[in-house]
């Protein structure tokens, strides 16, 4: 049989396995809501894919104890979260195994899988350690994913950004219950329709959600500062790994505004454009990555149109925002989050979000040099700008973060008394 050919059916019996004999899959946590979508889809096809749960300083102690302390702070703490949450003694260890992302880009992030099984190798030898990836890495242990369920995906990015947007929105202004319970019912009503022809139906399910949050939208007469979040892509969504940042912002009066999760794959899709354009490499998958560009694009735009009148912004749209990234930095720049970061950081600053962290992982150099080093020409792009980066350590603590936070909040009310003087 040709290596191919043998690699693929090794691959088939390998997942059927893991479906036969209930294989539970630990899985990291990154988007509290997107995820909880993207796991009830792959599961129907009886894997068995659970999310960590959330977890204290102990597993970004075992992180700093099993991986060695040059790697960036998102690798420490996964590994030390996956250690943490197998050492619990919850799972049968014949029948675990965990699985992570992998991007296909140059930093350590498509490193992650060999740096985790490093790490469980003499705990856990028994322990498999699995992939999802779009980039043909790891090819025996990747998740195999049909079109059908790559289709819901999509469909899954859409409605989760949708729902975080409206939830981020939302709870400055009003009682987090309530807030809580719109994102409830519209989560139970997508998750009844995953494997249903409804849950393709975008307009009808914009609409059901807009409608659990009528009255929930945010308060315009008295709108609270802004602050925008961007950075490396973990960090910035993980409630864990950020140390609950949008929670404190809240708490502190301001209204949180993050990118869409959207908006960071129509960046990774772009970027293999442009490697054909600039470089003329990937002949062979451009076409279909123009056609993905395309649909995605339209499916974010289509959102957005649905959102008109709702009392409730949209995203910003992503040419848009590409465009004011190229204003300080190429759009060739993709190591990491690449031109991205900057891009997020003008699009917000020169428009009506003019407070913006930069969140900065321990050791990620490619994520220090577009964002705490793009910061400068940023500001000279809008002077009135109030961006500070943030860094995040296994080491340091909480209270360290929230202290650099409160210079931010105090910027922001020195310009508010301004404005009322
Ligand atoms: S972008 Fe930075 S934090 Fe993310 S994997 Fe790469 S080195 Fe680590």
């Amino acid at each position: 049989m040709n290596p191919k050919k043998a690699e693929k059916k090794e691959r088939k019996a390998l997942w059927k396995k893991f479906r036969k004999e209930h294989y539970t899959i630990i899985a990291p946590d990154m988007l509290p809501i997107t995820f909880e979508l993207f796991i009830n889809i792959v599961n129907r096809s009886g894997l068995n894919i659970v999310v960590i749960p959330p977890m204290g300083r102990e597993a970004k102690d075992e992180g700093l104890r099993t991986v060695q302390n040059d790697a960036c702070y998102p690798a420490i703490i996964t590994t030390g979260q996956f250690i943490t949450e197998l050492k619990t003694g919850k799972y049968d260890l014949n029948k675990t195994a965990v699985i992570m992302s992998q991007t296909g880009g140059g930093c350590r992030a498509s490193n992650y899988i060999s740096l985790i099984r490093k790490a469980l190798e003499k705990e856990f030898p028994t322990v498999p350690v699995l992939s999802i990836n779009f980039s043909g890495l790891e090819k025996l242990f990747s998740i195999p994913l049909t079109l059908t369920e790559l289709r819901m995906m999509l469909h899954a990015i859409m409605y989760g950004d949708m729902l975080m947007n409206l939830k981020d929105q939302a709870e400055p202004y009003h009682d987090k219950e309530k807030v809580q319970k719109a994102l409830r019912d519209s989560m139970d009503t997508l998750i009844s329709e995953i494997g249903h022809h409804s849950f393709y139906q975008t307009s009808k399910n914009y609409k059901m959600i807009l409608n659990n949050f009528k009255g929930l939208e945010p308060d315009r007469e008295n709108r609270k500062p802004r602050v925008g979040i961007v950075g490396e892509i973990y960090v910035k969504y993980s409630p864990y790994a950020n140390n609950h940042l949008a929670d404190f912002l809240v708490s502190q009066d301001c209204e949180v505004v993050y990118p869409s999760f959207g908006e960071f794959c129509l960046y990774c899709v772009y970027n293999n454009i442009n490697d054909y354009r600039k470089y003329g490499q990937g002949k062979a998958t451009v076409a279909a990555f123009r056609l993905a560009y395309k649909a995605f694009l339209r499916a974010t735009r289509k959102q957005a149109k649905a959102m008109a009148g709702s009392g409730f912004d949209p995203y910003e749209d992503f040419e848009y925002v590409l465009e004011q990234g190229k204003k300080v930095i190429s759009d060739g720049v993709k190591m990491g989050e690449g031109w991205l970061i900057p891009a997020e950081m003008v699009a917000y600053v020169t428009g009506d979000v003019k407070n913006v962290v930069v969140v900065q992982p321990f050791g990620c150099l490619p994520n220090h040099i577009v964002g705490k080093g793009m910061i400068r020409p940023v500001k000279n792009l809008a002077p009135d700008a109030n961006i500070i980066p943030l860094d995040f350590d296994a080491s340091s603590t909480q209270v360290n973060q929230e202290n650099r936070l409160k210079l931010m909040l105090a910027n922001i009310k020195r310009g508010l008394f301004e404005q009322e003087e």
